[in-house]
């Protein structure tokens, strides 16, 4: 049984939880209050109530303080340590998953779960990987998980993804080169797949989906998450082109070492739309990417809107926000310009084309951070 870290318990919670911030602009002051080297505990609620406590009552913070009570009670919910033995113990189930659907037999590469990547590897650690793998023939060859970096809803879908990378290099010959769109690509959509074949959480799938996103609007260029982020995209695009069928094709170009006609398909241009996603997971898959975009506005601003569904006075938005009448004057010139509300003789009321919007979620306060 592995211990998750008080990070990834808080995080795993965060991405659970249905919170009024705008989650990609929560995110940093996650990473920042909760440490990856720190094994969750008690501690860490402390931690969170402590931080509730001492919110002011600025609007940032109101809205803080609620996002914040709502992934304590979230914590409550998340697993706080993963049973490494269990998801080992699937392997065979994985492999076999792999071989129905790739077609190619292969041995799983043995799965250690260490406090430090092996000797050398300290990049991938900084590049933000959970896991590495090191090739057969090399010494410790096998997958190495790092212990703070696991997290009870990910990891199984890590392991999935590296026994496809271990599939794919077993079939590939010695002088074959690596695509990385399309091995990554390919890794990240089959481990979904294949982890919805075996446990039906559609949860899961649709929170890794989430922090991908989340993850491709606040890590660095270089995070691993972000740029397999872009290459799913590539991959629901080539789906909806020809379907498993068509991946199939790509996959024997790749696995001939035809790397320019597997290249050809990055010409997304080119791909019109003929595949039907049949099954729940091929649908979550096609549409892996797609997230609309909310509104952003200032936390000041989202408070207003919200108090503001049926017409209010300035003075009576003051006293709910309990900010300045001031202060809420230049907000509501603000949202006037932003075409979000409507002033009809001293009474502020949110304007009828924004109000799905707001009541939807697409209108969502930013954290200052
Ligand atoms: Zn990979």
């Amino acid at each position: 049984m592995i211990n998750l870290s008080e990070l990834k318990v808080v995080e795993d919670a965060f991405f659970t939880a249905k919170l009024e911030y705008y989650k990609p602009s929560l995110h940093e002051f996650i990473e920042e209050h909760f440490l990856e080297s720190e094994i969750y505990s008690r501690k860490t609620l402390i931690k969170l109530k402590k931080i509730i406590a001492e919110t002011k009552e600025k609007a940032h913070d109101l809205i803080m303080r609620h996002d914040l009570e709502i992934i304590i009670k979230e914590i409550k919910k998340t697993p706080k340590d993963f049973d490494e033995k269990t998801w080992e113990g699937f392997l065979p189930e994985i492999m076999q998953e792999v071989k129905n659907l790739l077609g190619m037999d292969f041995k799983p590469r043995p799965v250690f779960f260490e406090d430090s990547f092996p000797q050398g590897l300290f990049i991938f650690e900084k590049k933000g990987a959970s896991s590495v793998t090191i090739f057969e023939g090399q010494p410790n060859a096998g997958i190495y998980f790092l212990n703070r970096r696991v997290s009870s809803f990910f990891t199984p879908v890590l392991l999935i993804h590296e026994q496809l990378h271990s599939c794919l290099s077993q079939n590939k010959s010695k002088d074959q080169i690596y695509i990385e769109w399309f091995e990554e690509g390919l890794c990240q959509w089959y481990s979904l797949l294949i982890y919805y074949k075996l446990t039906k959480n559609k949860q899961v799938i649709d929170l890794y989906r989430l922090r991908n996103y989340i993850y491709s609007k606040v890590k660095p260029e270089y995070n691993f998450t972000r740029r397999y982020f872009e290459y799913m995209k590539v991959f629901q695009q080539l789906y909806l082109h020809g379907g498993p069928e068509l991946i199939g094709k790509i996959l024997v170009m790749y696995l001939s070492n035809e790397r320019d006609k597997v290249n050809e398909f990055l010409n997304l241009d080119k791909l019109d739309f003929n595949y039907i996603p049949k099954t729940e997971i091929e649908n979550i898959l096609a549409k892996f990417s797609s997230f609309i975009e909310p509104e952003k506005i200032t936390p000041l601003e989202y408070l207003i809107l919200k108090s503001a569904k049926k017409p209010k006075t300035i003075q009576t938005l003051s006293m709910l926000i309990s900010a300045p009448e001031e202060v809420i004057k230049k907000s509501i010139f603000r949202l006037k310009i932003k075409g979000m509300i409507v002033i009809k003789d001293k009474y502020i009321e949110v304007n009828w084309r924004k109000l799905d919007l707001l009541e939807y979620g697409l209108i969502k306060p930013v954290f200052p951070f």
